[in-house]
């Protein structure tokens, strides 16, 4: 199994650290409004790479974390008149749903910064001990930039040749040592979420918060770090310099990271405006269409957002649930025939196909090329006359490959729009009559079909969440 490494610019074959099992992180969204559907490639991704490594037989342990603590959270509590827990909470919750809707499977933990901050505060002062890091006279706390060496090796920047300007550059009021030290925990303002420490009453920054989650769920070295393109220079490149200046060890053996999600070309992001979250698209596909657009590039190639592609997307997993809706309908008894048998060899080349695409990198568009010629297979192969043990066979090694991809490719029954109107009218009825128990039963019966009612001054409103 090959994996692209930042680090090294190769494809190089994945050697776990123990045998059988993958410690991986992922760095996680700031949670301070809905994920965006460029948060959402990222989960997507490594949610598909840590299906295919237990698809393999490895057994995972998958950190990501939620930045809770952050100039905007503070920034959104404020406007709000709210806390900032009050805000982290509450769309964490929601990023929870998406993620759900999205069929990423939950992390085996979400670790929270704020929760960490004791372990933040013991990493900080082994880096101070070593002389990795200073107190500044504001109090601030650096990371000595130039006292860790190969500073840069993630990134492939050379200290001398970088260029004054990115985000954690000396900006007017720093009393730095040096314009490349970078902030391990700052001095807390006024209205501001802050936690005791050895220096002053404040907060950690950004880079520590992902070093510390991830060794105290992983340890001091991990197999994978993962994280958008966007993470590279500095935070991962920051990551690194602390975790190996305090701990001693190399951090993370594979760096890997997805292409963005772009619209019109350029980057969707929550600064430019140019996004759409991931709630949103649920009001107009199934967020199995979006996962399905998103797999059909490799994630190491940049995409664009287009509602064409996500049409195509749609129509292609539609193709996909056909064939295993005719599948599902052969009901006939009996032995497999010899034929048949040969057959179900044939079809084995997809699935050998589709482990050849994903252990090339996780090349999920040619493991998706490898499900269509599949599916083709199918609509060619399987008729009327067909025995359930040969539809039953090929169907189980098709959903083999569609879970790998988190792909839910079972037809719900769907709910047609006059059925829907129809339960509403019952619920209005109901209300009238007081049969309030009635009333509930069917909103909730709607809910868990994936409707949802909102009682509006003009009348009952519904959408499909
Ligand atoms: P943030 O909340 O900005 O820290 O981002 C959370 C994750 O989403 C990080 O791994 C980012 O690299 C990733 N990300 C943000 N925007 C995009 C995008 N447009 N395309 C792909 N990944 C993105
Ligand atoms: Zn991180």
């Amino acid at each position: 199994m090959k994996i692209f490494n930042t680090l090294t610019r190769k494809k190089e074959e994945f050697v776990p650290i123990e045998e059988g099992k993958v410690r991986m992180y992922v760095c996680g969204p700031t949670v301070y409004n809905y994920i965006h559907i460029g948060n959402a490639r990222p989960m997507i991704c490594f949610d598909t790479v840590r299906r295919y490594f237990e698809y393999k037989g490895y057994e995972v342990n998958y950190v990501s974390n939620f930045t809770d603590v952050d100039d905007k959270i503070i920034k959104a509590a404020n406007e709000e008149g709210v806390s900032s827990e009050e805000i982290a909470e509450r769309y964490i919750a929601e990023c929870k749903k998406d993620m759900e809707g999205m069929n990423i499977k939950p992390a085996t933990t979400h670790p929270q910064a704020t929760k960490e901050i004791d372990g933040m505060i013991d990493m900080i002062e082994t880096l101070e001990k070593k002389g990795n890091a200073y107190k500044a006279k504001d109090g601030t706390v650096y990371f000595r930039t130039r006292s860790f060496k190969p500073y840069g090796k993630l990134s492939h920047k050379n200290l001398d040749d970088l260029q004054a300007g990115h985000r954690d550059i000396k900006v007017t009021g720093d009393f730095k040592e040096d314009d490349f030290d970078f902030v391990l925990w700052k001095p807390k303002k006024e209205g501001e979420p802050f936690w005791k420490s050895p220096w002053c009453d404040g907060r950690p920054g950004w880079h520590i918060e992902c070093s510390v989650m991830s060794k105290r769920y992983l340890g001091d070295k991990i197999d994978i770090h993962a994280g958008g393109e966007d993470l590279i220079f500095p935070h991962h490149e920051n990551e690194i310099a602390q975790s190996e200046a305090a701990n001693g060890v190399e951090f993370a053996r594979y760096w890997m990271h997805n292409a963005f999600l772009n619209i019109d070309g350029v980057k969707m992001s929550k600064s430019l405006g140019n996004f759409k979250t991931v709630r949103g698209i649920s009001e107009m596909y199934d967020l199995q269409v979006l996962r399905f657009f998103m797999l059909n590039a490799h994630y190491r190639s940049p995409l664009n957002f287009s509602a064409d592609l996500m049409d195509s997307a749609k129509a292609g997993l539609e193709r996909i649930k056909t064939a295993v809706e005719k599948l599902d309908g052969i009901k006939n008894d009996g032995e497999m025939t010899a034929d048949e048998k040969d057959k179900l060899k044939i079809a084995e080349s997809f699935t050998e196909k589709f482990e050849t695409a994903m252990d090339d990198d996780f090349n999920t568009a040619d493991a998706i090329a490898a499900i269509f010629e599949f599916v083709k297979f199918i609509n060619v192969e399987v008729n009327d006359a067909s025995t359930a043990a040969f539809a039953g066979s090929l169907n189980d090694s098709l959903h083999k490959l569609t879970d790998v991809l988190g792909l839910i490719v079972d037809k719900e029954e769907e709910i047609l729009d006059s059925d829907i109107e129809a339960l509403i009218a019952e619920r209005q009825n109901a209300r009238k009559e007081k049969n309030f128990a009635r009333a509930d039963e069917i909103r909730d019966e709607l809910l868990s079909r994936g409707i949802v009612l909102e009682d509006t001054r003009e009348g009952v409103k519904w959408k499909r969440a």
